[in-house]
């Protein structure tokens, strides 16, 4: 296949608007997945990903398709949705010339469609907008072509109207795509020159590396290198995806495909990495800026005797996400543990089901905390990710110049009549509302700088229960501010307990304080003594809550003569003991650590 028969694309879209559904659709039509009615989103292969509906991870898949009489191969990049993950888009989206912006005609434009065709627009991508759930009774195809035409100044009049569901005009996808995205640029007969946008472990073959071919050609048995590290590799295997790893031959010029090579271990792996042949050197392409992790998180062993095993699991698990930071980290109050950095809490969230799931493991997670920084009167600037490492009171005073935080530009887009909720929700988060515009008469889009530790909180589920689930929200980092913050801390009779500890902003400390205290008095469960709960920061106490004792003779009478009752009991009693944490005398479950910084 020379360059003008290959077109290599993806499909952006809002969560839930049918990117994987449509996928699905279109490997069917060219025969690459038999129709069975039982693919359900063949390109979402984790088992989390299946269950959540979401698409965790970038998966591509290539396609052969005749039209106008010639042969064409089309390489299909399936792309995750969701805000947390748009690193993996924009890497993606480096590999294709084209790609379908794809909206819910129900729905209409949302935060994430908003986000996602700035991406592509910002890579000079062709982008091809459709209509999907044409079949819906609520589908209003007319009213979201003209949302599409006033937002992104696309002329509405060609736009596709499909369901992906049933099939409907899903025909007509891939001749748009032939001929209104560009073919890939590049030469046969230059030296080769691939981009690395993709890089999973198989248990099999070992490292794959997933490539956009931009020169030349390469195949088994040729020697590259990465121009990143200098490292020469042997290429034991290329193929493409059908969807499997399937081996070809060779990967020519403007293909996506994949090689394998001796790389020991993913690490060796760098995304946006440009590989050339040995003794023929070429300029790198622009390589992409790694992943940062914005959400961190303690992990620690319920059971001390599993960190060797948990260690274990992590680094599998960590083999295959490498956009997961992971450092040793020790706590007076849990042990030994790691703390961990994603890229935002549905990141975090789908690790932790990982790790339980597919390793069996016990673990307890510390609330999420964002990366603040420190600017010292010494001139050193330090990165905190760990609120206890926070400097105290009598340093703040001292030593620390100014306290920073990130932030983030948001879009949110809702009904009109939830303008007012909106505009509290962002303010109640020390938001600074920038402007508001209407998509269409009805909708509006709302931009605002929100710091990003009140979004890893509760933002999400706010804005949903205010706007009856009709707002959406996305949003991109946009640097450090300076922000008055202040360490709480955590005492449980007396002693402080550092896992417990929370960074915030002064004008929170009291309101958070009292809060903290609280909820941790309703999930401390009662024991033979007394437990105080106190909450301080600079130096003074916020509040105080007692956890008053049990007293042995009740306990005795409630559990009575019922045998059944009391088997039940003692059974919730050992499931709860599985998350328990023992921290000096007292037993804390897992709430307790995750009720910090959780607003009510
Ligand atoms: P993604 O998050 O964009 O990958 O969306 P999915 O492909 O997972 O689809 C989300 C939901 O919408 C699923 O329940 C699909 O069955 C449904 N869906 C997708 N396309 C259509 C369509 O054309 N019509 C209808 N009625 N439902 C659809
Ligand atoms: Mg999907």
């Amino acid at each position: 296949y020379p360059p003008e028969r290959i077109r290599n694309f993806s499909i952006i879209a809002h969560i839930d608007h049918g990117k994987s559904t449509l996928a699905d659709r279109l490997l069917e039509l060219t025969g690459v997945i038999t129709k069975s009615g039982k693919n359900k989103q063949v390109l979402d292969k984790l088992k989390v990903e299946r269950e959540r509906g979401i698409t965790v991870k970038a998966q591509s898949a290539s396609m052969f398709f005749e039209h106008d009489g010639d042969k064409y191969l089309l390489n299909l990049i399936d792309t995750p949705g969701h805000v947390d993950f748009s690193y993996e888009v924009s890497r993606s989206l480096a590999a294709c010339q084209g790609t379908i912006l794809l909206v819910d005609a129900a729905q209409g434009i949302q935060a994430q469609t908003v986000a996602n065709f700035y991406l592509a627009f910002g890579e000079g991508l062709d982008v091809i907008p459709i209509l999907n759930k044409v079949d819906l009774p609520t589908a209003e195809p007319e009213r979201a072509a003209q949302q599409i035409e006033s937002t992104f100044e696309i002329d509405s009049s060609n736009i596709l109207r499909i369901s992906a569901k049933s099939g409907l005009g899903v025909d007509q996808v891939l001749p748009a795509i032939i001929e209104k995205t560009a073919p890939p640029q590049g030469s046969a007969d230059k030296p080769f020159k691939a981009l690395l946008f993709d890089t999973w472990y198989d248990t099999y073959v070992g490292v794959v590396c997933l490539m956009a071919i931009k020169d030349g050609s390469i195949k088994r048995g040729d020697r590259i290198v990465s121009s990143h590290s200098g490292t020469k590799y042997e290429v034991t295997e290329v193929g493409i995806m059908h969807p499997e790893q399937t081996p070809t031959t060779q990967l020519q010029v403007g293909q996506v495909g994949y090689i394998v090579c001796n790389m020991k271990s993913i690490a060796e792996a760098h995304v946006g990495d440009t590989f050339y042949r040995e003794k023929c050197p070429v300029e790198a392409l622009p390589g992409f800026v790694p992943a940062k992790s914005m959400v961190f998180a303690g992990v620690f062993p319920i059971d001390a005797g599993e960190f060797d095993s948990l260690n274990e699991s992590i680094q599998k698990l960590t083999l295959n996400d490498s956009s997961v930071s992971v450092h040793k980290e020790t706590s007076a109050a849990l042990g030994q543990g790691w703390r961990l950095g994603f890229l935002g809490t549905l990141h975090m969230d789908v690790f932790r089901q990982r790790l339980e799931e597919e390793y069996d493991a016990n673990v307890l997670i510390t609330s999420p905390t964002v990366p603040y920084q420190i600017k010292y009167t010494d001139g050193v600037t330090k990165f905190i990710r760990t609120p206890a490492d926070f400097p105290d009171a009598a340093t703040m005073q001292d030593f620390v110049e100014s306290t920073m935080e990130p932030y983030v530009s948001a879009t949110l887009i809702f009904p009109e009549k939830y303008l007012g909720n909106m505009l509290e929700l962002c303010t109640t988060h020390r938001g600074e509302i920038q402007n508001h515009t209407f998509i269409d008469e009805t909708r509006v889009m709302l931009k605002c700088q929100l710091p990003m530790a009140e979004i890893v909180t509760d933002f999400f589920d706010k804005l949903k229960s205010k706007s009856q689930g009709f707002a959406s929200f996305d949003y991109e980092e946009s640097g450090y501010q300076s922000s008055d913050l202040v360490k709480m801390e955590v005492l449980l009779n007396s002693e402080p307990v550092d896992a417990l500890a929370a960074v915030m902003h002064k004008n929170s400390v009291v309101t958070v304080g009292r809060d903290i205290a609280k909820r941790l008095k309703e999930v401390i469960r009662r024991q033979l003594f007394d437990i105080i709960i106190q909450t301080a920061a600079n130096g003074k106490i916020v509040a105080r809550e007692t956890v008053k004792q049990l007293r042995k003779n009740v306990t005795a009478k409630c559990y009575g003569g019922d045998i059944t009752r009391k088997m039940k009991l003692l059974n919730r009693q050992k499931e709860g003991k599985k998350r328990m944490k023992r921290i000096g005398k007292v037993e804390l479950p897992q709430e307790a650590f995750l009720s910090i910084m959780t607003k009510s």
